[in-house]
């Protein structure tokens, strides 16, 4: 279809929680994306531990957690990678699948701006795709000309030009895991679902590497 747009949400999910579907959901608003598409990794490429949470529970929670926008879907296409698997490739795969006249937007939390110097071929991916920001409670608002260096004024001003005023929601995965080790309520941080999910199965029990 002529001018669509989509957004693609990458992460551990590990579990996914109020936030992550609050910002993809404004994210897709400001964008006028058709559609999001939350990607599970099997793992991050740099973080140094594999997710608590299997693939097929983490893949449950995001289906259970979005049914009801009908905007939203998740993909297996990592999972079914050999980790780590790059967003590159992600990307590149998402463009083949749609017609040639899509375009693609990549989401990003503004807690791994300073990541991204990291990240497998970064010059690559900010030319191919739009590489979104959403702002973060906690985190400074996003800001790429400390890399103007590195990544070149065109690159940076397309940066600055993604960044997304999205609403501060203070939730993350790693605090989840924590009060759930605990034994404390997350009721609101999670979907109802999803809490369910995690209680049904036992997950999160454990205070091992949180
Ligand atoms: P952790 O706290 O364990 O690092 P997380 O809550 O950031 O986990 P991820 O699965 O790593 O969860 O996040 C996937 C993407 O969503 C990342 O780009 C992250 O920056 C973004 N994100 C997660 N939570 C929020 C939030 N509350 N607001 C904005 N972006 C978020």
């Amino acid at each position: 279809m002529l001018g669509q747009k989509i957004a693609l949400f990458g992460g551990t999910f590990d579990p996914v929680h109020i936030g992550h579907i609050s910002v993809a959901a404004d994210a897709a608003e400001q964008i006028g994306a058709e559609k999001v598409v939350f990607i599970p990794a099997k793992r991050s490429p740099l973080k140094g531990f594999l997710p608590k949470g299997g693939d097929e529970h983490r893949l449950a929670m995001i289906a259970l957690a979005i049914a009801e926008n009908e905007k939203f879907e998740v993909s297996d296409f990592e999972l079914n990678q050999p980790a780590p698997s790059y967003t590159l490739e992600t990307v590149r795969k998402f463009q083949r699948d749609y017609a040639s006249d899509i375009a693609v937007y990549w989401l990003v939390g503004a807690d791994g701006v300073d990541d991204l110097q990291h990240w497998h071929a970064i010059e690559e991916l900010i030319d191919t795709c739009n590489l979104c920001t959403m702002c973060r409670a906690g985190c400074e608002p996003p800001d790429y000309g400390k890399f103007e260096g590195i990544w070149g004024r065109r690159r940076v001003e397309k940066l600055q030009r993604n960044i997304i005023q999205t609403p501060l929601i203070d939730a993350s995965s790693t605090e989840i895991r924590r009060r759930l080790a605990v034994g404390d309520d997350i009721s609101d941080l999670l979907h109802p679902a999803v809490a369910q999910y995690i209680r049904r199965h036992g997950l999160y029990r454990s205070k091992d590497r949180l």
